[in-house]
């Protein structure tokens, strides 16, 4: 039925039997649900709301216990769509406190006379899409089911309370609370002894006030968390002036930000700061108060890498150390389990200066269990503890529990939603699933909802959606569903995101480990909200990709693929560059090129430190060529790499791949000298291959002074320096020596034949085009000269080479040649094993801090050199940012991510 007909026959909606007909239905009434409200019906289409409570609020409805707070600042914390909304509201404080966020959001309501389509102590109990009419019908508890084109979930991800898991919760005689689903009338614990089950956030704002108000608190804590003091007052001044300086422009920096709430993207890196830096950062974030902050601005490599994480942690434990009287108290109550903010951290008021008062007991579950609840109160396997009241503050079934407690929602072909989420939930964009056509969810798994400022992702998510209704509306298309092609990108995009946060080294309600039985993985999109509204927009402007859009009256419209295909970080910096338009580099001169690359290296982040960074000379064939060696912090003699900078033959120098050298040095535990070859125009085919063999038999005959291994040497190198170190490898087998144990060749150039498919697939956008190797290979080597071995190594004899790691990129014009010259190594009988990086471009490995996903490439190729030195493998101390954090517990997550 044409949804003008469904909008007429809505006037003789019905209740009692007969069906709802409305063109939208919307689950939830919380801050998603009436935003849609107003969307839906400003945009035209005829809709009601479905709320299991008896007024809106969602979260702020239900969670009414003592010391309910946001812990996002408040002026963030709010519906922007309106600018008037924005000047008829005044928020009272900093966070504000539940009451007050409640009485906002009635205020939105009534503004915008919402609740007349909101159908209140109604809840949606099954849902089915019936292939034949195009519509949803939903079931509820209460009232007319609703038929509907689109059925849009705004359900919420913390809505769906969690039982308690603990035997005997029936058997207790006194009163007991869910943080969850606080009563509404005053709950008086005024003189009673006070059980609280959970140390999570609602745990940790509710344990000070009801310290102050019972005889006497235990709290029962199993797992302790990171709590930061709120500073709560007015609204902090700073901000509230650049709010109110450019509300438009504060509020766009939101959407485009990391977490929703405008703070700038922190560069500098902790091994740049010093020790008292450092803390003046950490002690400046504890006195702002700020939870966004304290997680992204102390330093860049905070939230990424494990050791940065660390030093964030340790600051914070001496801080509970320094609050805590009883150091036996402080010790059960630091958190070790989990790098700081993979776990959500807490906001505070005076949490662990609770545990100072004489009227407050701390139960460490992990030294006694509880074994059961009993009629008289709580027994762990030591104790018991005589309480009146129990408070649960254990949680909440995350992401996926509001959505499948509607059961079944039956798809296509009467697929069930649980079914198929079995394993754990699988979205395309966290918007929509593949099997269930006009389907939608708001803030669903996959999408950056709870590790954002919620309202901002509310807002970007009813946007976008009710804009496809519209456009649809306008194209007369009547379904819409994601295909498995996008949704399996999409999961495996989400993998890729995963591996830039420590969210996956912690077992939290973010990977579903809070609830027995349910499978684990991490469910928020961890790409950051700007990069996540980006591709939204991408799949829009790229004419619905991802999407089968079907109609009546139009041809079916499907652009099958991938939104995303490269390395979250290489997208971000392949937009950056765009963003900045830079001439292309040939189009330079070679002096201007090399410049332009000095100038780019100077703003890229410093390189890691290493034992000792050398500058030196050794003899070349027309005069010396500088080195740069990189000694690694361990006592040697260690083994010497011998690299080669990229840079076509004409740009970079001995110091132009700095990063990549310190962090292999430090991965690999081996001594890197980077060659200072000669360049063309100025020095042409074959100077730098002969510089390079040069350069390399004489480090191998002066190892010892270098403070290397004597006898033989390892070569590496990226770009043309894989070519260079790849061409070394011949020469040295041809000409008697050195001994070389291995080659590392890192996208190398090995051919000058421009017809293998990366060369088209790739020869724009990917940062090295086609065009510019055209012109390093014009500059370097005459047409003539090409097919010479010594700069084409392909065409060379490739028997009796040393063991061999290649790296190709997928998205380089040399991916194929560097695969060809793999196989035609394992061919003519070299060890070699290949790496072919998915989703990375040719610069990927050495944008070292840059492109965080290349760490998992260069910890691979660090194990190849040690293979080849005959060194044990050893995973480095550090910075790989794949090291779990020290575990009290056995952390499947964690293990997993090992
Ligand atoms: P909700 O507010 O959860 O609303 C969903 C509604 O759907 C509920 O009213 C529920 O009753 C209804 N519903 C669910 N299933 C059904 C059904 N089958 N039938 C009918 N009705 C149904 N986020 C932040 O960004 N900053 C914060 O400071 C912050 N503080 C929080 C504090 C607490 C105590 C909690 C629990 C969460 C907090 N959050 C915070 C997350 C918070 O959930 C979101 O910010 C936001 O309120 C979610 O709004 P929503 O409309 O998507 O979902
Ligand atoms: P939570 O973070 O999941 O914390 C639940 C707590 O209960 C944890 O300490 C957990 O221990 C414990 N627990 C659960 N089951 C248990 C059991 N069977 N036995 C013993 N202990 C058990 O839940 P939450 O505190 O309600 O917070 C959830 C999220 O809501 C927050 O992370 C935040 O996003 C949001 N929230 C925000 C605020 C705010 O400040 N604005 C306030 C409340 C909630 P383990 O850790 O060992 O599982």
């Amino acid at each position: 039925m044409p949804d003008a007909m469904v909008a007429a026959s809505n006037s003789q909606a019905t209740s009692g039997g007969t069906t709802h007909q409305v063109d939208v239905a919307v689950v939830g009434a919380g801050f998603a649900g009436l935003y849609l409200l107003q969307r839906l019906r400003k945009d035209g289409f005829t809709t009601v709301a479905l709320e299991e409570a008896d007024d809106v609020g969602g979260t702020w409805y239900w969670n009414r216990y003592p010391g309910a707070r946001c812990d996002i600042q408040t002026i963030d914390y709010c519906y922007t769509f309106d600018p008037e909304l924005e000047s008829a509201w005044k928020w009272s404080e900093k966070y504000a406190t539940q009451p007050e966020i409640l009485r906002y959001l009635g205020f939105v309501a009534d503004r915008y006379d919402l609740r007349r389509d909101i159908r209140f102590c109604t809840k949606v109990t099954a849902a089915r899409w019936d292939q034949a009419t195009e519509r949803w019908l939903l079931t509820t508890d209460n009232g007319a089911a609703v038929s509907c084109r689109y059925y849009i979930m705004a359900t919420g991800c913390l809505s769906s309370p969690k039982p308690p898991e603990i035997d005997g919760v029936k058997d207790f005689k006194g009163e007991v609370y869910f943080t969850g689903r606080w009563p509404h009338e005053e709950v008086k614990l005024a003189g009673k002894r006070v059980a609280v089950i959970g140390s999570g956030s609602s745990g940790i704002q509710s344990i000070p006030l009801i310290a102050e108000q019972a005889a006497h608190l235990t709290v029962f804590q199993r797992t302790p968390n990171f709590a930061l003091p709120a500073h709560n007052g007015a609204a902090t001044a700073d901000r509230v002036a650049l709010l109110e300086g450019d509300r438009a422009g504060y509020r766009e920096q939101a959407r485009w930000s990391g977490a929703g709430v405008p703070l700038p993207k922190q560069t500098v890196c902790s091994w740049q700061l010093s020790d008292p830096e450092r803390r003046e950062r950490f002690e400046n974030a504890w006195a702002i108060g700020d939870l966004i902050f304290m997680s992204s601005q102390l330093w860049a490599d905070q939230r990424v890498d494990v050791d940065g994480d660390a030093l964030v942690a340790e600051l914070f434990r001496e801080k509970i150390r320094t609050i805590v009287k009883d150091p036996g108290i402080a010790a059960s109550l630091i958190p070790y389990d989990h790098p700081f903010g993979a776990k959500r951290p807490c906001l505070d008021t005076n949490y662990y200066a609770t545990f100072n008062r004489p009227n407050v007991t701390l139960v460490n579950l992990r030294q006694e269990p509880i074994k059961s609840i009993m009629a008289s109160g709580i027994k762990t396997d030591k104790r018991t503890f005589d309480v009146d009241v129990i408070v649960f503050a254990t949680g909440f079934d995350a992401m996926t529990g509001a959505i499948m407690a509607v059961h079944p929602i039956k798809g296509r072909g009467g697929k069930s939603l649980s079914d198929i989420w079995a394993n754990g939930p699988q979205t395309y964009l966290g918007l929509t699933v593949t099997g269930f056509p006009n389907l939608f969810m708001i803030t669903g798994p996959g999408s950056p909802s709870v590790l954002s400022n919620m309202v901002v992702s509310i807002e970007q998510h009813v946007d976008w959606v009710v804009d496809r209704l519209i456009a649809m509306r306008e194209t007369g298309f009547t379904t819409l569903e994601a295909t498995e092609t996008a949704q399996h990108g999409w999961a495996r995009h989400m993998a890729d995101c995963s591996t830039l946060t420590l969210h996956r080294l912690a077992n939290t309600w973010y990977t579903g480990a809070n609830v027995p039985g349910k499978a684990q993985g991490v469910m928020p999109y961890t790409g950051g909200v700007g990069p996540y509204r980006s591709i939204c927009n991408e799949v829009v402007s790229r004419g619905m990709v991802g999407f089968r859009l079907t109609g009546p009256n139009i041809a079916e419209q499907c652009n099958d693929g991938e939104v995303v295909r490269l390395q979250p970080d290489v997208r971000l910096v392949l937009n950056m560059l765009e963003e900045m338009k830079l001439a292309p580099i040939e189009s330079l001169g070679a002096q201007g090129a090399r410049d332009f690359v000095a100038e780019f290296n100077a703003d890229r982040p410093a390189g890691r430190p290493v034992g000792e960074v050398v500058d030196g000379t050794l003899p070349g064939t027309d005069g010396p060529l500088p080195y740069r060696l990189y000694r690694p912090a361990t006592p040697g003699p260690h083994p010497i790499v011998v690299y080669f900078h990229g840079g076509g033959w004409v740009l970079g120098d001995q110091q132009s791949d700095d990063p990549y050298c310190r962090d292999m040095c430090r991965r690999s535990g081996m001594i890197f000298v980077s060659i200072g070859y000669r360049h063309a125009p100025e020095h042409r085919f074959p100077t730098a291959a002969e510089d390079g063999y040069v350069a390399t038999r004489w480090i191998s005959e002066h190892a010892g002074e270098l403070g290397g291994q004597p006898g033989s040497v390892l070569v590496a190198g990226w770009s043309a320096g894989g070519n260079i170190a790849a061409v070394i490898c011949q020469l040295a087998r041809d000409r008697g020596g050195p001994h070389i144990a291995g080659q590392l060749l890192v996208c190398p150039i090995t051919d000058c034949t421009f017809d293998r498919p990366s060369y088209n697939d790739n020869a724009t956008g990917y940062f090295l085009t086609r065009s510019l190797m055209y012109w390093f290979w014009d500059i370097y080597c005459s047409p003539a000269d090409r097919i010479d071995p010594r700069v084409s190594p392909l065409r060379g004899k490739l028997a009796g080479l040393p063991q061999a790691f290649v790296v190709t990129c997928e998205f380089d014009p040399l991916r194929d040649e560097g695969i060809a010259y793999g196989d035609a190594l394992a061919a003519a009988g070299v060890p070699v094993e290949q790496l072919k990086a998915r989703g990375h471009i040719h610069s990927s490995f050495t944008m070292v801090d840059v492109v965080i996903t290349g760490v998992s490439g260069r910890v691979q190729m660090a194990e190849a050199l040690r293979r080849f030195a005959g060194l044990p493998p050893e995973r480095k101390q550090g910075d790989e940012g794949v090291r779990p954090a020290r575990t009290a517990t056995p952390h499947k997550i964690a293990a997993a991510a090992e």
